[in-house]
């Protein structure tokens, strides 16, 4: 990873900002609860789960809904990113397969967004290269909150060896 200290707010407002026009098309308002936080991380590949989650609360939030980003500090030397959205759910019991790569919960209605089921395997791939954990909750017809807890500061890996 190409880890520097990286303005998250700036990070994460420049991000949403990208999907402003599609937000609009759409009807979907976005609000931002954005802290002013600074971390230890690679911002590309942040960005990038950025991009993935806010994606998908897009293209599975129907018109006239909204997506609330948050950017807080999260104990000890943590911080916690949550993207929440108002829109069709997950089942209880695909909830622990959505990470999973290709996985699609129901291929019916997921066929007309056209994806390959591969976001969030890259999401999850990139906080846990981070040595941080994801979090999802949902209920179907109301929406799903992602919560990602990063380490604040890079964490040395530890060799194998134990050296
Ligand atoms: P890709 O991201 O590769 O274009 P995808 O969006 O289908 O395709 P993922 O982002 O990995 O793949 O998501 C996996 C599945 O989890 C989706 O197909 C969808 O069924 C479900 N899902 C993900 N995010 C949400 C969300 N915010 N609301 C409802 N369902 C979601
Ligand atoms: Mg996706």
């Amino acid at each position: 990873l190409n880890y520097s200290t990286v303005d998250m707010r700036e990070l994460i407002h420049s991000t949403i900002e990208t999907f402003k026009p599609q937000a609009v098309k759409k009807q979907l308002n976005i609000v931002e609860e954005l802290d002013d936080i600074h971390a230890e991380v690679d911002g590309d590949r942040i960005r990038q789960v950025i991009i993935n989650l806010l994606t998908n609360a897009m293209a599975y939030t129907p018109a006239n809904g909204s997506i609330k980003v948050t950017l807080k500090a999260f104990k000890p030397e943590q911080i916690k990113i949550t993207v929440e959205d108002t829109g069709i759910g997950i089942p209880k019991k695909s909830l622990s397969r959505i990470f999973e790569r290709f996985y699609r919960v129901d291929k019916a209605r997921s066929r007309e967004s056209g994806g390959t089921g591969l976001g969030l395997a890259i999401v999850k791939h990139i906080v846990e290269s981070h040595e941080g954990y994801i979090q999802v909750e949902s209920e179907v017809q109301k929406g799903t909150k992602f919560a990602i807890i990063l380490p604040k500061y890079k964490k040395e890996k530890i060799d194998g060896n134990g050296i």
